[in-house]
């Protein structure tokens, strides 16, 4: 537990490295995904106080390891049938990526009592997150949503293709940012999630201002391969 510590140190350290090379001073919040990690490892992630949330890909896994003792986001695809098992749970929903799951959300919460926060996907050509939204869709998509009363939309995420080219990479943030900055008219929509371990740092070069690094935190830098 010990090198988790000293990874999530590393992987900060990086992170200011990236923030002072292409002149960023907005903070940047980190969320830490937690597929196939134990609780006890999220544990001891999350009381370092350094990070904001542990984002779950599946929700079988997040009811397995659920605990009110950590705040948790759903990263991954959501499906409706589903959506009864994080609401009032999750902190933030990222990936918010079609009409349909936003009638669930707004239903289960109405019924709950709560307002679900949540985060549109935008769809940036990637194999790990087939969801999401094209980026020209956003603005028709959140006037579309603005009158679900138990939705609070506070901003986008964009997971990119693996390995490709920085130049094709930082299309592919830029276009989720620009995107994301052309949405004026709705209040806190002020959370631009994009970059995991192998592309945080053009993450934060393209406007990222929320992290969700993996295996960078759980298996070490020297894991990556770029
Ligand atoms: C797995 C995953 C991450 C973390 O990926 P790493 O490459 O391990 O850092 C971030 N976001 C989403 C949506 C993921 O599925």
């Amino acid at each position: 537990m010990e090198k988790l510590i000293e990874n999530l140190n590393d992987f900060l350290g990086k992170v200011a490295e990236a923030k002072a090379r292409y002149s960023v001073n907005r903070d940047i919040h980190i969320v830490a995904a937690g597929k196939f990690r134990t609780v006890p490892e999220l544990t001891t992630v999350f009381s370092t106080g350094k990070i904001d949330a542990i984002g779950e890909n599946r929700v079988q896994e997040f009811r397995d390891k659920y605990t009110p003792d950590l705040t948790w986001d759903i990263i991954g695809q959501l499906q409706t049938n589903k959506v009864k098992y994080v609401i009032g749970k999750v902190r933030l929903i990222q990936s918010l990526d079609r009409l349909n799951l936003a009638d669930e959300i707004q239903r289960v919460a109405a019924a709950r009592g709560v307002v679900q926060q949540c985060l549109i996907e935008i769809n940036s050509g990637s194999e790990e997150s087939k969801g999401g939204i094209e980026a020209e869709d956003l603005s028709e998509f959140v006037k579309r949503l603005s009158d679900y009363p138990n939705i609070k939309l506070r901003g986008v995420m964009a997971v990119a293709p693996r390995g490709i080219a920085e130049d094709k990479l930082i299309g592919c943030f830029s276009k989720a940012r620009d995107a994301f900055l052309s949405i004026c008219d709705v209040p806190d929509f002020d959370i631009l999630s994009m970059g995991m371990s192998e592309d945080f740092p053009i993450a934060i070069k393209c406007g990222s201002n929320l992290l969700r690094p993996g295996r960078i935190l759980f298996d070490g830098a020297s894991s990556i391969i770029k």
